[in-house]
């Protein structure tokens, strides 16, 4: 009987401090600074979450909650169809696919990822009529992008598919076009004076401990 009381007890108490977390979380917004570590929090909470429709559930409610419209966002940043035939017609520029959903590839079963891998060229070949030969991986990183995905996209026919894993490309990256790693401009380090070092590779070697091809 005390026994069962205590866990009562222990259970209501879960109950508030879980609620009371809930209520309690306001993320600050009132400077560019905090916004980009509210952005960031979000941003690692919304991947923790088991899959895209979770991600897109979040996102809509806090976009109702706070009064975005979302819809609008996306038809003003994202471009059109046109907009990309007119840009892939300039002979310097190659459209490459970035799955259809943009969803966690390694999260999803065989099947959904090798699907993501084949309609997402498939339909940008059928809607620029010329041929997308290159892949970048959704998020990109180790979590995100391996061995499994980098032979699905070498089977649909990729030439290449970039990861987010810092590096160069050296000649025995040859072997692994399908994991080829990036020297990332992300924001994180977009500073003109930083960039040389960036482009060196000394930063990235020092990242990878001088291994120079990180395909696993
Ligand atoms: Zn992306």
């Amino acid at each position: 009987m005390r026994d069962r009381a205590r866990a009562v007890r222990a259970l209501a108490a879960e109950g508030v401090a879980h609620e009371l977390r809930v209520l309690a979380l306001r993320l600050d917004a009132s400077t560019p600074t905090a916004k980009c570590v509210t952005f960031q929090r979000l941003h690692d909470w919304l991947r923790t979450l088991p899959g895209e429709h979770d991600i897109r559930r979040e996102v809509s409610r806090l976009c109702a909650r706070h009064g975005i419209d979302e819809v609008s966002i996306c038809r003003e940043l994202c471009m059109s169809w046109d907009e990309l035939r007119a840009l892939s017609a300039e002979p310097l520029v190659s459209i490459g696919a970035h799955s259809v959903s943009h969803c966690n590839l390694a999260k999803q079963t065989e099947e959904t990822a090798r699907l993501e891998i084949a309609e997402s060229r498939a339909r940008i070949e059928t809607e620029l009529q010329r041929p997308v030969r290159h892949m970048a991986y959704p998020y990109g990183d180790r979590a995100a992008a391996s061995q499994r995905e980098f032979v699905l996209a070498a089977a649909n026919g990729y030439k290449t598919a970039v990861t987010t894993r810092p590096g160069m490309i050296f000649a025995e990256s040859a072997d692994h076009l399908t994991a080829l790693s990036r020297v990332s401009l992300n924001g994180h380090y977009q500073d003109a004076r930083v960039l040389p070092v960036l482009t060196s590779g000394a930063a990235t070697a020092m990242w990878n401990g001088f291994r120079r091809i990180d395909a696993a």
